[in-house]
């Protein structure tokens, strides 16, 4: 499978003057109206200032779920949108995306009823509500909902639970647990509660390579296809319909005239807009930041569950199972920047939350392992009163097209979740403005590693690859929980010899590794493999060994990105990084 490199991307972009679609931003909504307008043979280009997926897209709660918490504020199509995208994420990329049951502490029956209907109806702040108001001066517990509300949210919840046409997956209905039995279940959880309910959601533990996954193979599938990334629009040139793009590693410029841009630039939108010469007001972006805490304690007390509550203000708290760790997370601060980090004050609020469900463990900030930030790039909402309560649906907002220059489609807003839907949507909308018709469906098409799953035999699956490429079946486990039936491709490319293809070595030290040095473990990371370490590079428009220690691997998640670990993977990559 020889891959077309990002010099050879740019050579024949330089040779380009027009495109039909310009995508400009490769985080997940960029990435999927990509994947849509390729499948419908449309000539298209994106391009990010960055690698794949390393804006928003990469700092996510990893949540790909109806959203419950939106019935609240009415949103009821987006909610019906996304568990219907949910499930089917389940059906069509199940190596990455899986099943989470999910448990909701409960601290009494009744609170939170007046609040969630007057905020359903909109009256929110119309409105005053004593008794919750007195809960919350009294326990600290006046914004979390009732077990009559979370039982009712949770009903009209599982009612879009049914499959979609093309698949079958279900998700269990939800049940609760009285206090005795989920203490039995969950000892370590706060006494105070009256009982629990248990619901189920997905979690995708590897969003960034699900992102990258979509972007490669689409390239596959399509003649009319490029996806760049280091590559950023940085103005547009005199001609008004011409836009200059800068390549972030060489300094070099490429100028292309688009019939159509696709501002996907998540918080970037109104700062990309003004580099187009077209200022606009899309974006009020709101800051959350996340915690990767390495806390064994802790990692069993959640079990296998994700833990979701909210605090005394509403905002949502949520505690998930990651590997051998626990993420917790998030915040919800008003930002107009889209760089943000960690503070310490996040930090502090976040260890604080834990202690409301779990009163009697300590986090340290030693057990910090990783934290990661984000800006929700949400629509400007100045009427709503929290950041909680600005919409999460998406939008395609469109700046006209003008006697001189292209119409600007910006993709505002939009959970991971519905990546796929909000692109069907804006795809339809290009393929208007084209004068084209669509000729391919996303709804049932099975994403990369998800091809031919064995969900049922697995296990077959694993021995009879381990059996004809000769390699040990844990190793072939292991790859295929990371790549799915990719593994295969992989396996196959680490049982070739390093030895049997000395013109793709250059001049790294591997030509003194051994001919089955390819299933040598990484020294510095024991759970990677030369041999994968070398194939993802060759396939994935890896340009910086930093892209595959954050973003086509959880590395830099599980605490892993060393100096060593970067030397040592500098070593081995060495000849095939893109740059
Ligand atoms: C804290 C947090 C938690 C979340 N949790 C969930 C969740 O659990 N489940 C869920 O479904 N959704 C969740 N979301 C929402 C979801 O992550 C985002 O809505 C989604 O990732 C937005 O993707 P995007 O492609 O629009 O933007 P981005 O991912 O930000 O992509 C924009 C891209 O544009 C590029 N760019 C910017 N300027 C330029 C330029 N001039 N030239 C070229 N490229 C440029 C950037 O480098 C970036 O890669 C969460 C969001 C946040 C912040």
């Amino acid at each position: 499978m020889d891959s077309v490199t990002r010099q050879d991307q740019l050579r024949y972009l330089s040779q380009q003057s027009k495109v039909s679609v310009l995508i400009i931003g490769a985080g997940i909504n960029g990435i999927a109206a990509f994947r849509d307008l390729a499948l419908q043979r449309v000539d298209v280009l994106m391009v990010d200032k960055g690698d794949f997926c390393s804006g928003t897209s990469s700092a996510s709660s990893h949540m790909i779920h109806g959203g419950i918490r939106y019935l609240e504020n009415g949103e009821l199509r987006l909610v019906r949108e996304a568990v219907q995208e949910r499930n089917r994420l389940l059906q069509l990329a199940p190596h990455y995306v899986k099943p989470l049951p999910t448990m909701i502490p409960i601290f009494n029956w009744q609170s939170g009823i007046w609040k969630s209907a007057a905020k359903f109806l909109g009256l929110n702040g119309l409105l005053s509500f004593p008794a919750d108001l007195r809960l919350a001066q009294s326990g600290g517990k006046g914004h979390q909902r009732g077990g009559v509300m979370v039982k009712l949210g949770l009903m009209l919840y599982e009612l879009w639970n049914s499959p979609p046409i093309v698949t079958t997956a279900r998700m269990p209905n939800h049940r609760f647990q009285l206090r005795a039995s989920s203490l039995k279940q969950f000892p370590e959880l706060s006494p105070d509660i009256v009982a629990t309910a248990i619901y189920y959601d997905a979690v995708v533990l590897s969003p960034e390579r699900l992102a990258v996954e979509l972007v490669i193979e689409t390239e596959r599938m399509s003649q009319n296809a490029t996806a760049i990334n280091y590559l950023s629009v940085v103005g547009m040139a005199d001609s008004s319909s011409t836009v200059i793009l800068h390549d972030e590693v060489s300094g070099q410029q490429f100028q292309i005239q688009p019939e159509l841009v696709i501002n996907a630039t998540g918080p970037w939108i109104d700062l990309t807009n003004r580099k187009l010469n077209q200022p606009t007001d899309f974006i009020g972006g709101s800051k959350g930041s996340h915690l990767v805490l390495d806390h064994p304690q802790l990692r069993v007390a959640t079990g296998e569950h994700a833990i979701f509550f909210e605090n005394d203000d509403g905002r949502v708290v949520l505690l998930l199972p990651y590997f051998d760790y626990v993420i917790v997370g998030t915040t919800d601060i008003r930002v107009d920047q889209p760089e943000v980090y960690c503070t310490q004050e996040e930090i502090t609020y976040l260890l604080e939350m834990i202690g409301r469900v779990f009163p009697h463990i300590e986090v340290k900030p030693s057990q910090i392992l990783y934290t990661f930030s984000g800006v929700r790039p949400l629509p400007t909402d100045s009427s709503k009163q929290s950041t909680g309560q600005i919409s999460r649906d998406h939008q395609n907002k469109i700046v006209e097209q003008t006697e001189y220059s292209f119409p600007i489609f910006n993709l505002v807003g939009g959970k991971w979740t519905t990546f796929r839907a909000f692109a069907e949507q804006v795809t339809n909308q290009a393929l208007k403005f084209l004068g084209q018709r669509r000729c391919c469906d996303t709804r049932d098409l099975v994403i990369g590693g998800g091809r031919d799953y064995p969900f049922t035999d697995w296990e077959h699956w694993i021995a009879t690859v381990a059996e004809n490429y000769q390699v040990d079946p844990k190793i072939v486990k292991k790859l295929f929980d990371r790549y799915g039936t990719v593994a295969k491709a992989v396996i196959k490319h680490m049982s070739e010899p390093l030895l049997s293809r000395p013109s793709q070595w250059g001049k790294s030290e591997l030509n003194d590794l051994d001919p089955v040095g390819q299933t040598k473990p990484l020294d510095n990371a024991a759970d990677y493999y030369v041999g994968e370490v070398r194939f993802i590079a060759e396939q994935e428009k890896v340009v910086f060994v930093e892209d595959f220690i954050r973003r086509r691997s959880n590395l830099a998640m599980l605490g892993q990105d060393t100096p060593q670990l970067r030397a040592e993977l500098t070593e081995i990559m060495a000849d095939l990084l893109s740059p």
